[in-house]
């Protein structure tokens, strides 16, 4: 969504309350909508939730919320000034470096705290079998071969590196309808999680994946996929995760509010 598209929303039971603290939450998260929930019942502080505008039809976390791109690093200093934020938190998806980048470059330049939230890494245990690479376009070469039946669970938007792929055949799930082109050979499911072992082994075993590609996401709501392959012994190409910033991390919501307590 263009920046000069942005929708802002209200809630009726959270007005804005003037001469208190404004915490930007960039989201786009499960963690970023916990902390809304959090922030929006409190009276110390108001919460604005940020959101890219990718879904069409997002879960609105509590609390006022604005929907798309502030257009840039400038934009975004802009919109921190304009706003009057005074505390920026970012829980965005771990795949999300654009704007966690452009969330270090406005905050140090407009010397405002910055608390970024990361969730883990899964990591495998002995029973996994995974293949690490470091981006989709590595995934796409490696598991391009005829035979190889693929559950292509990476969500939209780097679907395009399998778009000339027409060895294998795929099943691709995303939560909306994919712009990109799709594989030559593919099925297409739009689901939205989190999603439940029973069903993901239902349907692996019932579309006779040989392998599985997938970010490395983190959190419990995509992660039976992994526990399904783990119990089938299906192979996972893994995507690493990208640099997102140089700002030291915190793992839980619970240490996001730590650290706004200290600064507010
Ligand atoms: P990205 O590549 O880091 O960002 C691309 C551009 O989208 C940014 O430059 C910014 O536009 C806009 N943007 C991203 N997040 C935004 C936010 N929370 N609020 C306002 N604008 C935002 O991000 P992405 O990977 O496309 O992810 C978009 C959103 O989906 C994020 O909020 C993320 O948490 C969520 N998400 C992403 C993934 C994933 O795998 N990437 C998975 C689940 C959820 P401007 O430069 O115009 O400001």
């Amino acid at each position: 969504m263009d920046a000069d598209k942005v929708i802002e929303m209200q809630s009726v039971t959270t007005p804005t309350r003037t001469h208190v603290p404004r915490v930007l939450i960039l989201g786009g998260t499960s963690e970023a909508s916990e902390l809304a929930t959090h922030l929006a019942a409190r009276s110390d502080v108001t919460v604005i939730s940020s959101l890219a505008g990718r879904v069409s039809q997002p879960k609105l976390p509590a609390g006022i919320v604005r929907v798309g791109g502030f257009g840039g690093v400038a934009g975004l200093m802009s919109y921190l000034v304009g706003e009057n934020i005074g505390v920026v938190i970012d829980a965005t998806h771990p795949f999300a470096s654009k704007i966690s980048g452009n969330a270090e470059l406005a905050c140090n330049t407009l010397s405002l705290p910055l608390i970024a939230l990361e969730r883990p890494p899964w990591e495998p245990n002995e029973h996994d079998c995974w293949c690490t690479v470091p981006d989709a376009q590595a995934a796409a070469s490696m598991v391009n071969h005829q035979r190889n039946r693929v559950f292509l669970s990476i969500g939209r938007q780097e679907l395009g590196a399998f778009s000339n792929c027409e060895d294998a055949w795929f099943l691709v799930r995303a939560i909306d309808a994919p712009s990109e082109t799709l594989p030559a050979n593919s099925k297409l499911i739009l689901k939205r999680g989190p999603f439940h072992l029973n069903d993901e082994l239902q349907m692996l075993r019932s579309e006779f994946i040989s392998l599985i590609v997938s970010k490395n996401s983190g959190g419990t709501a995509t992660y039976s996929k992994i526990e399904a392959a783990r119990a089938l012994q299906i192979p996972v190409v893994m995507i690493d995760r990208p640099r997102k910033h140089n700002v030291p991390t915190v793992p839980q919501s619970d240490d996001v509010l730590q650290k706004l307590a200290q600064l507010l």
